[in-house]
């Protein structure tokens, strides 16, 4: 059977890749089918984009629809982390299942094909890769085979985010899953450039040395893979972000802003909950069909600081579900000024209660702002042809283009698969 590869390096701008950061990146565009014109999903989160490279859907299909999400578990709605390894038990408890369209993996299994996942961000980016066990999910808070079946310890991955831990997943990425067990589809996701991206100012020192340790990584998944393939025929080579990250220039207390204008009872109350999103927020209420969504909509308009919102039926032009607790979608007004090191791109964040930390002057994403949609995504092996194409690609155009190499069928994606030839 044929095999797919996919790395991703999270958070990593398709702008900077540059020879003297990514030197390897550098050279495998040059050798790769390039989409030039490729975007993040909205919100541009990590574990949003993981439901969606994992379904080819968007949020409004797979229902994973932030970092942050509010769930109903009995006592009104309560905005909740989706990155905490409990939060899948927690959704599937609150709403009887998981995500609401088949992962790759439950696809693969019901042709008798097997995915792996090593991931190294949060728990929850990890588990909605496969999150009904129809695959191997390795991840530091815990791995698990098909059924969900926990692993021992000692096959578990013992590493932390960031450098370190991103090459010791690499290692046993190349030695173990590729070379030994070789999976039909075999997935790494690296923490970096995003876990330093979150810490220091976006083009500083560490930022920097952050992006050439995914570009090492890389290098090192490629070689591996054309030692297996060396004429590229099996192996369909797929190496991308999830979403870019503009520099945060000032943090919105939206719960307070509510609050002070009359439109929420208390910062905790279930009335109306934000589910910050970096630089976008999703406003759920507890009566969606109630005079409160209107009022609030009104109140975001006069707000020097907004983007965009999306409000009621306007929900599904950004890709989100209708009809639902969700009311609106918010993205925060961006701007392409540079930082201090030279990279372009600012935008407020809404403030995040449950990660309330000063992140001024350092990188972060969720929203619709240009730095931020832009990832990047080059596909080698497996019929692609190297050169720049124009045309429009996402996140969701990944998973039907490996079903497509891998001889199976893509029913119920957003996605397409990907031009072979530009
Ligand atoms: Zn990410």
């Amino acid at each position: 059977m044929n095999r797919a590869v996919i790395v991703i390096c999270d958070s990593l701008r398709a702008d900077l890749i540059t020879p003297r950061d990514a030197p390897f990146l550098t050279e495998l565009a040059g050798r790769s089918a390039r989409f030039a014109n490729h975007s993040s999903v909205f919100p541009s989160t990590t574990r949003t984009s993981a439901a969606s490279i994992a379904t080819g859907c968007l949020p409004a299909r797979h229902g994973l629809l932030g970092n942050t999400m509010a769930l109903d578990e009995g006592e009104g709605l309560v905005c909740l982390s989706v990155g905490r390894p409990d939060f899948r038990d927690r959704l599937h408890r609150a709403t009887g299942r998981t995500l609401q369209a088949p992962s790759l993996a439950e696809r693969l299994a019901c042709a008798g094909a097997t995915a792996v996942a090593i991931s190294n961000v949060s728990p929850g980016a990890a588990y909605f890769l496969d999150p009904d066990g129809f695959g191997w999910v390795y991840h530091a808070a815990g791995s698990y085979g098909p059924g969900r079946r926990p692993l021992p310890a000692d096959e578990g991955l013992a590493i932390e985010k960031g450098e370190a831990g991103d090459r010791l997943a690499t290692e046993r990425f190349c030695e173990e899953v590729l070379r030994r067990r070789a999976p039909a589809l075999a997935l790494l996701w690296l923490s970096e450039p995003d876990y330093t991206g979150h810490h220091a100012p976006l083009g500083s020192p560490a930022h920097r040395a952050a992006i050439a340790s995914a570009d090492a990584n890389v290098r090192r998944v490629a070689e591996t893979v054309a030692a297996l393939d060396p004429q590229g025929e099996r192996i369909l080579f797929i190496v991308g972000s999830d979403h870019g990250m503009e520099t945060v220039d000032e943090t919105i207390d939206l719960d307070a802003l509510l609050v002070e204008a009359g439109l929420k009872r208390a910062a905790g109350s279930s009335d109306v909950v934000v589910a910050p999103n970096g630089t976008a927020a999703l406003l759920y209420f507890g009566d969606p069909a109630g005079a409160l969504v209107g009022k609030v909509a009104r109140f975001l308009d006069d707000q020097a600081w907004l983007g965009r919102a999306f409000v009621g039926d306007a929900l599904a032009e950004a890709g989100l579900p209708t009809g639902t607790a969700l009311q609106i979608a918010l993205t925060l007004k961006p701007d392409e000024r540079e930082n201090p090191h030279g990279v372009s791109g600012h935008s407020h964040i809404v403030r995040d209660s449950l990660e309330p930390k000063d992140c001024t002057g350092f990188g972060q994403h969720g929203g619709l702002g240009r730095n931020e949609q832009r990832p990047f995504l080059f596909l080698s092996g497996g019929g692609f042809i190297a050169g720049t194409h124009t045309s429009r690609s996402s996140l969701v155009d990944i998973a039907p283009t490996i079903l497509r190499h891998l001889g199976l069928e893509a029913t119920e994606m957003d996605g397409r698969p990907l031009p072979r030839r530009p």
